[in-house]
């Protein structure tokens, strides 16, 4: 929803992303999605819901406990990312120099894993209930897939969530700024929040090669690369 919200946006803004960028994004959301949802699934299956300690009669604390622990546990998954131990599985997200709504899902599946892994671990350590799991995990992709619309606004709210100013920052060559998936926190406590007046005009990878929008390429990228 949000994406075809996206795609109108940018239109209205008259920074449509082109038709092949379009189809890509959908292609890589379901994907995700459904990595997504055969870890969380094989997850339970295999262990159950543990009994944790959350404040279950407060629902919206034990939302706002696992969206933080969550974010953290994301934000140094992040930063893992762009070491040069983590850089090939993540360079994939990164390699565009367009920016756009399309982009948020684009990624290696592996990388892809790892964040689903990272964002849930904390929740199932404690024994977070899956409604929290459903609120928050729709907040964060909400968030997310907003925070890469090709348009400058909502700048004022980048102190407590992502906005499309903020991470298109991210998507500068070389940035090590702004690793948050919904919230700014983390970047602000550990120093990594970055944004200046201007929009980031430079987008990609410093290294960027030719046919680098070929999908079997940039599969076996990191296998090819090697890892560290
Ligand atoms: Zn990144
Ligand atoms: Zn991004």
């Amino acid at each position: 929803m949000l994406m075809v919200f996206g795609i109108a946006v940018e239109w209205a803004w008259n920074r449509p992303s082109s038709l092949r960028d379009c189809l890509a994004g959908f292609l890589f959301y379901f994907g995700a999605e459904l990595v997504g949802a055969i870890c969380v699934l094989t997850w339970w299956y295999t262990t159950g819901i543990p009994e944790g300690a959350w404040p279950r009669s407060l629902f919206l604390v034990e939302c706002l406990s696992l969206l933080v622990l969550s974010e953290v546990s994301w934000y140094w998954l992040h930063r893992w990312g762009h070491t040069r131990q983590g850089w090939p599985w993540h360079r994939w997200h990164h390699v565009p120099d367009r920016y756009g709504v399309w982009l948020t899902p684009i990624g290696h599946p592996v990388f892809v894993v790892m964040a689903v892994v990272s964002r849930v671990i904390p929740g199932l350590a404690l024994g977070a209930s899956p409604e929290a799991y459903a609120v928050v995990g729709i907040f964060q992709m909400g968030i997310s897939t907003v925070g890469h619309y090709n348009v400058d606004a909502g700048r004022w709210l980048s102190r407590i969530v992502v906005t499309p100013a903020l991470h298109r920052w991210h998507h500068a060559p070389g940035a090590r700024v702004n690793y948050g998936l919904s919230l700014t926190l983390w970047d602000q406590v550990f120093r990594t929040y970055y944004l200046p007046r201007r929009e980031a005009a430079r987008l990609g990878v410093k290294d960027q090669g030719p046919g680098e929008y070929e999908i079997s390429d940039q599969l076996l990228d990191p296998f090819r690369r090697g890892v560290g």
